[in-house]
């Protein structure tokens, strides 16, 4: 490719934040959101998801992760073919910021702040089955250049683009300067109807609706680059976004932050505008102080350490209800690859006995590792009678009480990073 060209292709890359950077607003400067579905619509639907949820106990949501690289062709390392290192401190910083980790800069004992039980992982299989170590690698010279105009999340998609019911697309892509840093597509709820509601800056010819977050290369994970935004906060913010995290300011008014709307969020002080700085005295909508360390705003990356209880509720419910964000939590993508297909995993597993009366055991292959099991029973006409989590599971077997019903035949769904099937119970 041509230095033309290439400048071209960058340029497509940048439009939009070049175009946007020149309107007055703080938001598109560092970060632009995609909301497909009307936010009201999905504001009730959380609300709603939010009340009825029982939280999947005590377990840690793990979230299998799938880096795209869009370079020049440099070198690995070089440019905008960022090194392995820095993709990894990334997930490391996304990890210490989601779990609050004692000793890193991503913990506080603020009495609003929580650890969001939240933990990223690059990918360990890839959509075919095979091993992975979760990055791709694109030169943008191995494909002609999009004939859309696209945002950095449909242009990376266009590039290249996992399975988003089973991988969360992170994109790093070529930018300029400390403008335009990140880019996330808004979770949505499962309510029918929107199909019709596609954001036309999502979507992508051949593909359709994309999901994913996007983040320049410059400011992916932690570097040394002469920034306010060289500490990877940048993917904690716009994960934020992509679990269903409102800015602070809640959504523009006219294109600018306002005290008009809010996030939602009652342990979050209201405020009208971004904090570009690490001031400790700016004031909100009603007087108080802004809760400048929180990740959903705009300060210094060095200054932030907070998602609070209300926003930890939001995500909670999000991973626990929304399209492609469910999805992820059982992805094959979390465990190395299985030989043999999910045929084979069924004949891995004993039940017994069956019939059974008070105790139900379940084995599962020895030989194997497994992550992520869910058990649930449900009677014929599809009412759960319970449901069991268990984080991880290596040569034990598992046991359940089983419930008090008068039911003659009960279903067992057995949920596991490997695959899922049902077995038909005979009650004595
Ligand atoms: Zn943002």
């Amino acid at each position: 490719m041509d230095h033309r060209i290439k400048t071209l292709v960058l340029l497509f890359f940048l439009f939009l934040a070049t175009e946007l950077s020149a309107q007055p607003t703080t938001e598109v400067e560092r970060c632009r959101v995609y909301y497909t579905e009307n936010a009201q619509r999905f504001e009730n639907w959380l609300t709603k998801r939010r009340t009825a949820m029982t939280r999947r106990s005590a377990e840690v949501y793990r979230i299998p992760v799938v880096v795209h690289v869009i370079h020049f062709g440099e070198a690995v390392g070089e440019g905008f073919n960022i090194s392995k290192e820095r993709i990894e401190s990334q997930i490391r910083v996304l990890n210490e910021d989601f779990r609050r980790k004692e000793g890193t800069p991503g913990f506080n004992d603020h009495p609003d702040g929580g650890d969001a039980m939240i933990e990223f992982v690059l990918a360990r299989s890839s959509p075919s089955g095979e091993a992975t170590d979760g990055i791709v690698r694109i030169d943008i010279n191995s494909k002609e250049p999009p004939l859309f105009q696209g945002n950095p999340i449909a242009s990376g998609a266009y590039f290249s683009y996992w399975d988003p019911e089973l991988y969360f697309n992170i994109w790093s892509f070529p930018g300029v300067a400390d403008t335009g840093l990140g880019y996330a597509a808004f979770p949505v709820s499962d309510l029918p109807g929107l199909e019709d509601e596609k954001d036309e800056d999502l979507m992508v010819p051949g593909i359709g609706l994309v999901d994913g977050i996007s983040i320049t290369a410059q400011h992916f994970g932690e570097s040394d680059l002469k920034s306010k935004y060289n500490r990877g906060r940048t993917g904690t913010h716009e994960v934020g976004h992509f679990l269903g995290l409102f800015h602070l300011w809640g959504k523009n008014v006219n294109g600018k932050p306002s005290c008009d709307v809010d996030d939602f969020c009652e342990d979050t002080p209201p405020t009208g505008a971004a904090t570009t700085s690490c001031s400790e005295n700016l004031k909100g909508c009603d007087g108080s102080r802004v809760m400048i360390e929180n990740y959903m705003d705009y300060a210094d990356d060095v200054c932030m350490n907070i998602f609070t209880q209300d926003q930890i509720a939001r995500m909670h419910t999000v991973l626990e209800n929304s399209p492609r964000r469910k999805s992820l939590l059982t992805s094959p993508g979390l465990n190395p690859p299985v030989t043999g297909t999910p045929d084979d995993f069924a004949t891995r597993l004993e039940v017994y006995p069956n019939p059974v009366k008070d105790k139900l055991y379940i084995r599962l292959d020895a030989g194997y590792f497994y992550q992520n099991i869910r058990l649930t029973l449900y009677d014929r006409l599809g009412k759960v009678k319970l449901i069991q989590n268990h984080e991880q599971l290596q040569r034990e077997e598992l046991v359940i009480e089983m419930p008090r019903t008068n039911e003659r035949i009960l279903f067992l769904h057995v949920e596991t990073g490997r695959g899922s099937f049902y077995r038909k119970l005979m009650l004595k």
